[in-house]
């Protein structure tokens, strides 16, 4: 589970980190307000679970309320990276002296956090370590040991030769080091962290990634999860027994088994197409499933056709055929299907699906290129 900006800095300033004090707005008339509770100048904020907000035009630096207004309205309702933008951080501006990084990730490869600081922060830290690795520097934490102070100094030492600065940043590590941790977080990032004028440091943005499989031990954390329209879509489908992966392509798969719905979605690449979404309505399916199963696919609208493939097992075909049926007399939708049915009670769902004038094939292979040219524009048919 992703933080959005203000509540990851609402966590760091709990773990001692200095943060900037903003106020977060949803609609562009509260902007004002909150600039002048800030104090002007301040910086508009798209709050996102996406970085590279800067490049997207989504923080904009206002000197006047009026600027204020103006980028408020013109950052809320954009779209970032896929996310829509519903709400504002009314920052205050600093001056800012100098940009770092500082970040700790877990280190699948090595099964431990690192912990990585950099004096070349900013808006492209990716390019720093793809281009230019040796100007960052990693530190492995023993996750038994956590990072103790005098690594944190040592790293701190390497990014300020300044004492009073590196020590400020020795606590900023230290800081960073016990929220990662005590959030059971995956990573938890600072860039920039930046030096002001007057020489002090101030985290300006924030970014942390919790564990999803450690939520149970947070709930005040999970009570925090701001769900994009996606992720209430998953969820939803998870209430109904279903399990649901919305893709990018345009063929909506409805499948019985994680394995098969691999393998369909397989299939469909291999012969050219682009399945929407990995939809598993797993074993023992009753019609009301089918039904939900099909409500989720049709209220994607970069679905243009759908492929059912069933291989009954512990699922019967007779139930996907019922529910099939009930899910059509109650949806209204004219997006073109294709049905492949076979296996536990096949002759009877065949012959339910028949009675409602649906023909079926057995052949996987034939029902994915079927979907596939349906979804081309191949004329409608079962
Ligand atoms: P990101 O692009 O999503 O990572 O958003 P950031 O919060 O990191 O902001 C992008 C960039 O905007 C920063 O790297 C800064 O250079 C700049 N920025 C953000 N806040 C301020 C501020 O208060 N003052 C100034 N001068 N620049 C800022
Ligand atoms: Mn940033």
């Amino acid at each position: 589970m992703k933080l959005e900006e203000f509540q990851a800095k609402a966590l760091y300033g709990r773990f001692g980190i200095p943060v900037s004090a903003g106020v977060v707005v949803t609609a562009a008339h509260e902007a004002p307000a909150a600039a002048e509770k800030v104090g002007l100048p301040v910086v508009v904020k798209a709050q996102v679970q996406a970085g590279g907000r800067g490049k997207a035009g989504g923080v904009r630096l206002a000197r006047t309320l009026e600027e204020v207004r103006e980028h408020a309205a013109a950052i809320l309702g954009m779209t970032i990276r896929d996310c829509r933008v519903e709400r504002l951080l009314i920052d205050p501006a600093v001056a800012i002296a100098g940009e770092y990084y500082a970040g700790i990730a877990l280190d699948r490869r090595t099964g431990r956090p690192v912990l990585m600081a950099s004096a070349s922060g900013g808006v492209d830290i990716e390019k720093v370590a793809a281009e230019t690795p040796e100007k960052i520097l990693f530190h492995a934490i023993d996750p038994e040991r956590g990072l103790r102070p005098f690594e944190a100094r040592q790293v701190a030492f390497g990014l300020f030769r300044d004492k009073a600065k590196a020590l400020a940043a020795t606590d900023i590590l230290l800081g960073l080091w016990r929220c990662y941790d005590g959030t059971d977080a995956s990573l938890a990032e600072i860039n920039p962290l930046v030096e002001l004028e007057d020489g002090s440091l101030l985290a300006i943005d924030a970014k942390i990634v919790l564990d999803d499989s450690a939520l149970f031990r947070h709930p005040e954390l999970e009570a925090m999860r701001i769900a994009t329209p996606e992720e209430e879509k998953e969820l939803a489908a998870k209430e109904h027994g279903l399990s649901y992966v919305r893709l990018d392509g345009g063929i909506g798969c409805m499948v019985n088994g994680a394995g098969l719905a691999m393998a369909t979605m397989d299939v469909i690449r291999h012969l050219g197409g682009a399945p929407a979404n990995f939809l598993d309505i797993g074993g023992s399916s009753s019609p009301d499933k089918v039904v939900h199963a099909m409500r989720l696919l049709v209220s994607d609208e970069n679905v243009r056709a759908i492929f059912i493939n069933v291989f009954g097992g512990i699922t019967r075909c007779d139930d996907v055929a019922r529910g099939l049926v009930t899910a059509l007399e109650r949806i209204d939708t004219r997006l073109p299907f294709v049905v492949r049915l076979t296996g536990t009670n096949e002759e009877e769902g065949r012959r339910i699906l028949a009675d409602a004038g649906i023909s079926a094939t057995s052949d996987m292979t034939e029902g994915a290129r079927r979907a596939i040219a349906l979804a081309r524009g191949g004329g409608v048919g079962a």
